[in-house]
């Protein structure tokens, strides 16, 4: 069953004897399927179940950290985050979005102002052509309206799947898990969704967190990794799931204690 914890087999555990029923080995290759199969969460669904309702208990209702007034300030304030934190991206974006608030008048601002506005942060040039041309399409396209729809939203430039995924959870309260650096190293560090790639810890986390726990799941993950569950040095004294973390780096068996926070 998909997201059962199984334990290491016993070293004393027999071997079961082979049967007629059984194939015998070939020596050939295991199909791709099979090759390309999903990792396993190290955590059982009692262990997943306890986990979110701490974060839950620590956070009813996270709210994402980007400042913005619609979904298309939404939207930019997403692209605009790749590589910058959302501090940076909030303090570059307060006046922008005084002035351009739709993709109109983001067009009517224009790519250089757009750059002026946005030059603290990181890959600015880029991003500003971007800014530009996802507005123009969205005029001429989808008459100025921000899709609802991941498939859609992906063929706005500059916006990947992870961009999407936050624009369709947050303006249009659809349960998406949007993998970020926090999402992925937390996948990974403590097993809850090991994978290679963004695309698989997604994979495991949508199949793994229950359904009641998805919607809110993205941002207790990356809260949780921002605040606690740290790049460089996890701060496992400050973890109120360090007693059922499986990360072998934990530093601490004793969770902290669960103080409501109000987003
Ligand atoms: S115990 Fe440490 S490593 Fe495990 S989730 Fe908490 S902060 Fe991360």
């Amino acid at each position: 069953m998909t997201g059962v914890y199984k334990p290491v087999m016993s070293n004393f555990q027999q071997k079961k004897p082979k049967t007629s029923s059984q194939p015998a080995k070939t020596g050939k290759k295991r199909p791709a399927s099979r090759k390309k199969r999903l990792s396993r969460s190290r955590y059982n669904r009692a262990e997943i179940l306890e986990i979110f309702a701490r974060f839950k208990q620590q956070r009813n209702a996270p709210q994402g950290e980007l400042d913005h007034v619609n979904p298309f300030t939404l939207l930019v304030a997403v692209v605009l985050s790749a590589q910058a934190t959302d501090v940076g991206v909030n303090k570059a974006t307060k006046k922008l979005f005084e002035i351009a608030d739709t993709p109109e008048k983001m067009l009517a601002l224009g790519e250089d102002r757009v750059r002026e506005h946005i030059r603290t942060i990181g890959l600015y040039r880029n991003k500003a052509k971007n800014v530009i041309l996802l507005s123009k399409k969205l005029v001429e396209e989808f008459g100025s309206t921000i899709p609802a729809d991941r498939d859609l939203l992906v063929t706005l430039p500059g916006v990947g799947r992870k961009t999407a995924n936050v624009v369709v959870s947050m303006a249009f309260g659809q349960p998406t898990i949007a993998v970020d650096t926090h999402i992925f190293r937390i996948g990974n560090r403590i097993g809850l969704a090991p994978g290679k790639t963004p695309d698989e810890v997604e994979a495991i986390l949508e199949r793994i967190i229950p359904a009641e726990y998805l919607y809110h799941a993205h941002h207790w993950l990356i809260l949780h990794g921002r605040y606690v569950c740290k790049a460089r040095k996890p701060d496992c004294e400050a973890c109120i799931i360090a007693d059922l973390c499986k990360a072998k780096e934990k530093s601490c068996d004793v969770p902290a204690q669960i103080i409501k926070i109000e987003d």
